[in-house]
């Protein structure tokens, strides 16, 4: 096997019936310590009986069929932990025996690139999808951020304009929250807000859309809802607010404007009116709901 050995991957030929090794290059030689008459599964591949994955079988059958004595891929040996790509191909030996030429060329550093390449992908998918996240998402109360909220009062806009649906909103302000701020500082001022938050989230329904609209106001978009049905929901919020004890700062309330987008107007118009009833709440006493 001299010409053979001048190539520096292992390369071996085998008897197809008895798997003996019938020669083997000095690459292979140096790599498993192969020898003329050992089989295969035992010398090279570390197995008691024939390997799981032999291909003989298959080889044969192709060669049957189409003429084509050859075959590639990709293994992993367990003798030596390493990936290689198998290029093996069926030749009559010598003495008219079937048999099996086998090259390997190892590709572990290949497959190890490769793997790093997944990885770093799935670690990257991960991190864009928690970035998404936190770009629409308000740090303080963990609620939807405003960004969130302009972008769906738009597609909700236009959602209601093609399809015909009902669409209502309501913004909520907490009552004398200047005053909270003032009386016990800004950090208490903020863990009220974030319990707020915390209320609304547990009250709301699944398919209302809840965000942080700014300082101490709050916002809820109501797909397919009627002014009746959120002026319920603002009055059941308004009410567990109000009826909720807060650590040291007691009883706070909570004033809502609510209204029902007509279709064609500008999202604008929209807010501008939300924000009408919230400022008639606030005239008319607080702790109230006003609607239209
Ligand atoms: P009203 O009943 O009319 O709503 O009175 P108010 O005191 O709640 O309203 P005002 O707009 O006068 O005050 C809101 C205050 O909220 C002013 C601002 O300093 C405070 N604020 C806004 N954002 C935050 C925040 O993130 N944390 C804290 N602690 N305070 C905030
Ligand atoms: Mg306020
Ligand atoms: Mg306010």
């Amino acid at each position: 096997m001299a010409a053979q050995d001048a190539i520096p991957f292992p390369v071996y030929v085998v008897d197809a019936t008895t798997l003996k090794i019938l020669a083997v290059n000095t690459a292979m030689r140096k790599l498993a310590g192969a020898g003329i008459g050992d089989t295969c599964h035992s010398r090279i591949y570390g197995q008691d009986t024939r390997c799981i994955h032999c291909p003989l079988e298959e080889m044969v059958a192709n060669r049957k069929r189409n003429g084509r004595g050859k075959i590639v891929f990709e293994h992993f040996n367990e003798a030596n932990d390493r990936w290689y790509q198998m290029e093996e191909t069926l030749i009559p030996w010598h003495d008219g025996q079937m048999a099996k030429y086998s090259i390997a060329v190892d590709i572990t550093a290949l497959k190890e690139a490769q793997n790093a390449l997944v990885e770093a992908h799935a670690e990257l998918t991960l991190k864009s999808r928690q970035l998404e996240r936190l770009v629409v998402t308000d740090q303080m109360t963990g609620l939807r951020n405003r960004r969130f909220l302009d972008q769906t009062f738009r597609s909700e806009v236009e959602r209601a304009n093609r399809y015909g649906t009902t669409l209502t909103v309501m913004i909520g302000d907490v009552d004398g929250f200047k005053l909270i701020n003032d009386q016990h500082g800004h950090p208490v001022g903020d863990t009220v807000l974030i319990q707020m938050a915390n209320i609304l989230r547990d009250n709301i329904r699944q398919m209302d859309i809840l965000g942080r609209w700014g300082g101490e106001e709050f916002a809820v978009i109501c797909p397919e809802t009627s002014l009746e049905g959120a002026t319920k929901l603002a009055e059941k919020l308004r009410s567990i607010v109000a009826e909720h004890e807060l650590p040291q700062v007691g009883h706070k309330t909570m004033s809502f404007g609510v209204t029902i987008y007509r279709p064609g107007e500008a999202v604008t118009e929209l807010i501008r009116r939300a924000d009408q009833y919230l400022y008639k709440a606030k005239e008319n006493g607080r702790n109230r709901v006003e609607f239209g």
